[in-house]
């Protein structure tokens, strides 16, 4: 372990790989292992960033453009993914190996597919996780995408410093069914495919948005001018670098205002108590614990014992973690 600790932190990349393995483990031991690696990691942060976009928009193709810029910059970035439909299905969108090949194979990146099999309460602690072992390993920005699918922008967004929404071009004047929330979430929203044919109607769906932004309250948490909607494109490789400027100027006012910081406080509070809740909903799936809950169950189904009182009765038992008190 200390070997691994310390080949993770000289940013060694099988060390790393290696690591995340053994977080994404069920196994209780390599939990264990790998609750102690992540308590003895030294602390460092990079710049992390949330991507959602609906399947199409162009994720591939830009996080490759964008991770390219990155490391052209002389930056280490590493690329996680966190894909509702893979814990569903099995089956991921985002884990397909193949996507992104150049970057793949630059020195100074490194790309993770979502755990799969997992439920996404299970993806989003690995991700969490994963996202601290990249820190250790000395990236300097983690990418963590996401389909937008169900509450996986949310969950993303709880776990970075920035979030990015990917879109495509629209015609007319509707907003693409962009939930409001998801508005309200985001820091920079991309219009992708900005070139070619496109390049019209993506102009008019970047001032439909910047309009659309301009009407949310102001958050206390921005810059004047955030968020804000800009042009991109992936494949021609244009407005890159003026999105990176934007959340590099975004980032440095909340550094500079304590915003940063109070939002990583707020994050790693809401980390321990997601942790805490799983764990005790882990042991309430635990052999012994279900055969008293459903005979508790039965008590309260027959009539012979008030649901509040018996639920009362259980959880002093969860908390003192010893004996069952006698009923
Ligand atoms: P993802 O499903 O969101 O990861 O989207 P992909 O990156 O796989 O891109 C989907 C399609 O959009 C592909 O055919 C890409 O070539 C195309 N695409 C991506 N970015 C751009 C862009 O900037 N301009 C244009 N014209 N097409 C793009």
């Amino acid at each position: 372990m200390d070997d691994l600790t310390q080949a993770l932190t000289a940013g060694n990349r099988r060390a790393l790989s290696r690591a995340i393995t053994l977080i994404e483990s069920t196994r209780p031991d390599h939990r264990a292992q790998g609750t102690a690696l992540l308590a003895a990691l030294p602390r460092r942060e990079a710049l992390r960033i949330g991507l959602s976009g609906t399947p199409g928009v162009g994720k591939s193709t830009f996080i490759e453009a964008f991770g390219k810029m990155l490391t052209g910059r002389g930056l280490k970035v590493a690329v996680l993914a966190v894909d509702p439909s893979s814990a569903r299905s099995g089956g991921s969108i985002l884990g397909d190996k193949t996507r992104m090949e150049m970057l793949a194979r630059d020195p100074l990146a490194f790309i993770r597919p979502s755990p799969s099999r997992a439920e996404l309460g299970g993806v989003a602690r690995r991700t969490r996780e994963t996202i601290r072992l990249c820190e250790a390993a000395g990236f300097d920005v983690v990418l963590v995408e996401t389909v937008g699918v169900g509450q996986s922008e949310t969950l993303v967004a709880d776990m970075t410093d920035l979030f990015v929404l990917l879109l495509a071009p629209a015609g007319g004047d509707e907003l693409q069914g962009v939930k409001r929330g998801i508005m309200e979430i985001a820091d920079l929203i991309l219009i992708n495919k900005a070139d070619g044919d496109l390049r019209d109607t993506a102009m008019r769906t970047v001032a439909d948005y910047a309009g659309a932004l301009r009407l949310l309250r102001r958050r206390p948490q921005d810059p004047p001018g955030f968020p804000k909607a800009l042009p991109v494109s992936a494949i021609a490789v244009q407005g890159l670098d003026t999105a990176w400027d934007d959340m590099v100027h975004l980032n440095d006012w909340r550094q500079a205002q304590g915003h940063f910081r109070a939002r990583r406080a707020e994050q790693a509070r809401q980390w321990f108590l997601a942790e805490l809740r799983a764990g005790l909903l882990a042991r309430l799936d635990q052999p012994e614990m279900r055969a008293r809950l459903r005979e508790t169950g039965d008590s309260v189904a027959r009539g012979d014992e008030d649901p509040a009182a018996a639920a009362a009765r259980m959880l002093d038992w969860l908390g003192a973690g010893s004996e069952p008190p006698p009923r």
